[in-house]
């Protein structure tokens, strides 16, 4: 009965593994998903593209891919270059949605309608 004992010891452990493997590769999958949108930025060529901007002047187009610009309608904290761009009277704003920048539009126009 010996070797039964380990046939049912090695399918345990199988059972164990499987379901180990299947919880890590959930976990990874969350972790994946979490660090997604601060993940776009390449950690080994970004950080010697950085290293090279800062002497050459042109670290500013890289600072503002990962700039965060606030909506001013919902007050959410936007990448700026997944936001919505509004230049309104010489002035950029940005915005989570274009529904956003619609609620801004109208209300901006409300504004000077009554000024
Ligand atoms: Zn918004």
């Amino acid at each position: 009965m010996d070797f039964l004992g380990r046939i049912f010891k090695f399918l345990f452990w199988l059972l164990i593994v499987s379901w180990s493997v299947a919880l890590l590769r959930r976990i990874l999958a969350w972790m994946l998903r979490g660090a997604m949108p601060a993940g776009t930025e390449q950690a080994g060529t970004g950080s010697a593209g950085d290293a090279a901007g800062l002497k050459s002047g042109d670290t500013e187009s890289g600072v503002a891919a990962r700039r965060l610009v606030r909506d001013p309608v919902c007050g959410m904290h936007v990448a700026e270059v997944l936001a919505v761009p509004l230049r309104k009277s010489g002035e950029l704003v940005h915005f989570c949605s274009t529904a956003c920048r619609d609620k801004y539009l109208s209300k901006t126009e409300r504004v000077a309608a009554n000024g």
